[in-house]
């Protein structure tokens, strides 16, 4: 998507290991405007009949959120890392290793959330080493819904997520996919 890889090289800062910093835009700071474009193209990328969103807090919300306006108003349910009194219900649950924080979690979502009959669309901000995905594909599987596909903002190509995701045969769409930055410097996959 060529608004998003603009944007991304005009304020995305790339720090030490790896990491892609874009706060000043999608996952800190959010520019409504291009989340608008972004929830737009994943339409564009899954016309489906989707019948729910899951995403993963906190970054995935506001994303999932505007893009869900593009899909009829579908209800929008996220992922939660930890548990609180709140989640009374039966619980489906998966381990995520967190890859900017390094730490393993579980992530949880009440049964009645997702059901057999969805069809769910994944949405979230990043994909690195694909632990967040999984966690999330893990939870559809487990509730007997139809997995529709995958949709990401910044797919980081030069880690191994992709790869693993789209050999398990998931439709995964990325609209920006980082190459491995060459002193420095940011480029993107054509796709
Ligand atoms: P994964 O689980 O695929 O290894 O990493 C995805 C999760 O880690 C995303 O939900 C995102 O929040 C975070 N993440 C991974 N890489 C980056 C990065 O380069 N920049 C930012 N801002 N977040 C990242």
């Amino acid at each position: 998507m060529k608004l998003l890889e603009e944007r991304i090289l005009k304020d995305g800062v790339l720090k030490d290991g790896g990491i892609l910093k874009v706060d000043s835009f999608l996952n800190h700071q959010m520019d409504i405007g291009l989340l608008q474009e972004i929830g737009k193209e994943f339409r564009r990328l899954f016309p489906e009949n989707i019948t729910r969103i899951l995403t993963i807090e906190a970054s995935g919300i506001g994303i999932a959120t505007i893009a869900a306006q593009y899909f009829d108003n579908i209800p929008v349910v996220f992922a939660k890392k930890s548990m609180s009194k709140n989640l009374d219900g039966d619980l489906l649950t998966s381990k995520v290793i967190s890859y900017t924080k390094g730490l393993e979690f579980d992530i949880f979502v009440e049964k009645k959330f997702l059901s057999p009959d969805d069809n769910i669309l994944i949405i979230d901000d990043f994909l690195a080493n694909g632990q967040a995905l999984n966690g999330l594909i893990d939870l559809v599987n487990g509730s007997g819904a139809n997995l529709v596909g995958c949709g990401i903002v910044i797919e980081k190509g030069f880690q191994d997520g992709g790869q693993i995701i789209r050999e398990k045969g998931v439709h995964l769409e990325s609209l920006a996919i980082v190459e491995d930055p060459k002193d420095g410097k940011l480029c993107f996959r054509e796709q």
